[in-house]
């Protein structure tokens, strides 16, 4: 694996002629990964030998609520323990120089603890429960909870992470608004995604139908890397730093 210098990123915008104003910017959980989050196509995937991708089910928390709300439970703790790191500071940073709609599929809240706003948050977030019926949430950040599952206060039915699990629809508002960013920006940077989750990962093609450049930060290949114009192959927080802040100059 060769990094590509920020030498020959700085030339690649000369070439084209490119001062990107209007950043879209699509992340996955490597951009946490070196937050100590793991990440679904890590070595430490598996957890208590099982598959999570398997446990992220609406099937698995009906079926297996106990369980699978330990993992959730786990995962919080986890995160809560976590910092965000130089890649998801940077992101924050560039939003001062430039016009920029974050969209992420991380349910982990670091990109708001980096100071991003207005984040476009595809997949929900752990930090907020909610009970499918009553229609009761909230904002819970405690660690590990008393409960399992936490009880709604609401009825007598029990909450949920207020996240997308598989199969089922992304929130309407964040993905339409992460499409029209898509659809109008000069560049979209698309990091540390595995891109075969969708819709998300059309995100990128869509920026592309509409003339934008994509530039991939991710240390290894995705299905995706074929339609980006400029693969950065370096983990985010080491790349993400000299990137912010090329893509900040005037
Ligand atoms: P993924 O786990 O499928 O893929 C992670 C990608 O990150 C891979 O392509 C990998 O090569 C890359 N990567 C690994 N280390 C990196 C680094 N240091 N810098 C940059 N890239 C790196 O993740 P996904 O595509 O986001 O999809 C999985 C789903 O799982 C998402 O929908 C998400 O909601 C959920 N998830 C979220 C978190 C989180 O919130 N932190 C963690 C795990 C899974
Ligand atoms: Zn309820």
């Amino acid at each position: 694996m060769r990094d590509h210098t920020r030498e020959e990123f700085v030339a690649w915008l000369a070439e084209n002629a490119l001062t990107p104003r209007r950043i879209a910017v699509l992340t996955g959980a490597g951009i946490s990964a070196e937050s100590g989050i793991p990440t679904f196509r890590g070595t430490d995937l598996l957890w208590r030998d099982m598959d999570p991708a398997e446990l992220f089910t609406v099937e698995a928390l009906q079926a297996q609520t106990q369980l699978v709300w330990e993992m959730y439970d786990e995962l919080r703790t986890r995160i809560a323990a976590a910092s965000p790191n130089a890649g998801h500071t940077a992101l924050a940073a560039l939003a001062h120089h430039r016009e920029l709609t974050l969209a992420t599929q991380n349910i982990d809240g670091l990109h708001q603890r980096a100071g991003s706003d207005a984040v476009l948050e595809l997949h929900g977030n752990l930090w907020r429960l909610r009970c499918d019926h009553c229609r009761y949430h909230e904002e819970n950040t405690q660690t590990p909870l008393q409960a399992l599952p936490p009880a709604c206060p609401g009825c007598d039915g029990i909450l949920r992470p207020d996240i997308v699990l598989f199969s089922e629809p992304l929130p309407v508002d964040a993905l339409l608004q992460a499409r029209e960013a898509a659809a109008n920006c000069d560049v979209i940077l698309v990091i540390g995604t595995s891109g075969v989750v969708y819709p998300a990962a059309g995100l990128p093609l869509i920026a592309r139908a509409h003339g934008a450049y994509v530039v991939e930060i991710n240390p290894f290949e995705t299905p995706l890397s074929h339609e980006a114009d400029f693969s950065i192959r370096a983990p985010a927080a080491r790349a993400l730093p000299w990137l912010a802040e090329i893509l900040s100059a005037e």
